[in-house]
């Protein structure tokens, strides 16, 4: 067997997609694994197309396929930023094959959530809002901002991404208000205050408030804001490439390959 065919195959699904675009990249620029298939969905017009020239380059020699259940079948991992729907499929179809899942997507309900925690029982699931390093520092910080300072300090979360972004807030602002909630000793449910329109009262004490800018290309952007009377404390990350969060995916794939089954984030894969 080839040096190149002992790596960890990694199959990408929604290869046309944003992020789909960005992995493939990143799978093929590391030495550490091989890019075992390209998925998407059934009727997508790259179906059967050669990955490489579907993405407007040079043939690759793999086809893109819709068939998931053969492509994760003989892969080590998945890299999925899709959607909900089509996540929770592939979770029981890596746990099938048990084989890593890396879920970027954003925007799982509850019930997603239930169905990805019963996959996790027989492969390991590595799932995160956003998969930078920068920005699962940010959530360390904001844990601690927040258990450091008193109610009195309002926390609000402000978010802004592109025009194409499907869900609000974003999974990391989610992230975020989760750490801050964490810091003062609750849950985000108890604590975040519904999007706000209207006669909305005055602001709650000790509640955790969001706010979503969608324009142009914006990558991502996240603010934790602390406002006290007299004085405020801003935590800001900035994205400006999607190949950080490609990167991150990819190096929690790679982290993952001895792990046993379970539920992960990136803090796991950070060591943070
Ligand atoms: P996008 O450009 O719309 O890409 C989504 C891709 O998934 C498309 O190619 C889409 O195909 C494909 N897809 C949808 N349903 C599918 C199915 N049933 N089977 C196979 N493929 C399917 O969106 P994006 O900007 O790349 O974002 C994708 C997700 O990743 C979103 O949830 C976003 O919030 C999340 N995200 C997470 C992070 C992170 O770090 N965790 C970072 C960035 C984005 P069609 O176009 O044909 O529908």
């Amino acid at each position: 067997m080839s040096a190149e065919q002992n790596r960890p195959g990694i199959v990408v699904a929604g290869v046309s997609g944003r992020m789909g675009r960005m992995l493939v990249q990143a799978v093929l620029d590391s030495g550490d694994c091989r890019l075992a298939g390209a998925l998407e969905r059934e009727g997508h017009p790259w179906v059967g197309q050669d990955l490489g020239t579907a993405m407007g380059g040079a043939a690759l020699g793999v086809t893109v396929t819709d068939d998931a259940v053969a492509a994760i079948a003989q892969a080590q991992g998945l890299l999925d930023f899709t959607s909900p729907a089509a996540t929770v499929a592939y979770a029981e179809l890596t746990a099938q094959a048990r084989a890593v899942h890396v879920i970027g997507t954003t925007g799982l309900s509850e019930d997603d959530l239930r169905h990805i925690k019963a996959a996790a029982r027989h492969a390991p699931i590595i799932r995160a809002g956003n998969m930078s390093l920068g920005v699962n520092l940010l959530v360390g910080l904001t844990r601690r901002v927040a258990a450091a300072l008193g109610e009195d300090w309002d926390i609000e979360v402000v978010e802004a991404h592109h025009r194409h972004k499907v869900d609000a807030p974003s999974g990391t602002a989610l992230m975020l208000g989760e750490a801050a909630a964490e810091g003062r000793g609750a849950t985000l449910e108890e604590l975040r205050v519904p999007a706000r329109e209207g006669m909305t009262g005055p602001r709650k004490l000790g509640s955790i408030g969001f706010s979503a800018i969608r324009g142009g290309d914006v990558v991502g952007e996240h603010d934790v804001i602390f406002a006290a009377a007299g004085e405020r404390v801003v935590l800001r990350h900035l994205a400006t490439d999607r190949a950080i969060f490609a990167r991150g995916a990819l190096r929690a794939a790679l982290w993952g390959q001895d792990k046993g089954p379970g539920e992960y984030d990136m803090a796991d894969v950070l060591g943070l």
